[in-house]
């Protein structure tokens, strides 16, 4: 198979596959699932000044949730009551972990948000690059791992987690649908978009797949495999051209983790 992706290159790394969790692993926006039901009205006003540009995401996140009085094991309760992943989630992790395939999670929500629904579908081994939160008597903070250097502000970026693995020597296959999901979507091998992802793509002629669900990735895993990368073996190709720095385009609506 050819990748498709902005990097195109060597097809012979073994592949890593990187999903977006919120509208993408997760049927539903499970961030918004709980402000709807837990968080403070002006919840709304806070995410239209954040869509505006006036907030950062990690602003808007961290504004929201600290309105919520309900605790932790409340809002998992919620989540694995009313979220689900997305069909074939369970097949690809488990055709990762037969074939020794890195599969994590990249997202710029809450780690106990989506901990809780990969516990709930029996996949809580999946890693989770997210934001990490700790629940203390005066409210939950905030700890972002995998913020740029002297970008802090921005909070996390799923590019630098994508240029992580990449640096192991994987090909890396990412699945997003929101403009959070744009650098790391520049960076990846093989692309599969849907939603505000897929029309940004497609405006800036950005090669991808339309995403429906998980089948869509087990297909491309497998054609792969057909090609004959080497399962689970590490870097095979180094110095593999970075595409170098994008900019973030203008700010667009389900920008939401
Ligand atoms: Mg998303």
């Amino acid at each position: 198979m050819r990748s498709t992706g902005a990097n195109s290159g060597s097809v012979s790394r073994s592949p890593a596959v990187l999903t977006d969790f919120d509208d993408t692993a997760a049927v539903e926006n499970v961030a918004e699932l709980l402000l709807t039901r837990f968080g403070d009205p002006t919840w709304h006003d806070v995410r239209s000044r954040f869509r505006a540009g006036e907030l950062t995401l990690n602003d808007y996140q961290e504004i929201t949730f600290r309105n919520i009085q309900a605790d932790r094991a409340t809002m998992q309760a919620y989540v694995k009551e009313h979220a689900h992943l997305r069909p074939y989630f369970k097949e690809l992790q488990g055709y990762c972990a037969d074939h020794g395939i890195p599969l994590a999670i990249v997202s710029q929500g809450l780690d106990f948000y989506i901990e809780a629904l990969l516990d709930k579908e029996g996949v809580s081994r999946v890693p989770v690059h997210a934001v990490n939160t700790h629940f203390t008597g005066q409210g939950i903070t905030y700890e972002y791992r995998y913020a740029r250097p002297g970008q802090e502000r921005l909070g996390n970026s799923k590019g630098l987690v994508v240029e992580g693995y990449k640096d192991k020597g994987h090909q890396v296959i990412y699945v997003g649908d929101g403009m959070s999901d744009f650098e790391a979507a520049t960076k990846a091998d093989l692309l599969f978009a849907h939603r505000v992802l897929a029309e940004e793509c497609q405006r800036r002629q950005i090669p991808y797949r339309p995403f429906k669900d998980f089948q869509d990735v087990l297909s491309a895993l497998q054609e792969l495999s057909q090609d004959g990368y080497v399962d689970g073996h590490g870097p095979s190709h180094e110095g593999h051209a970075p595409t170098g720095p994008l900019a973030y385009p203008g700010k667009g609506e389900d920008e939401e983790p």
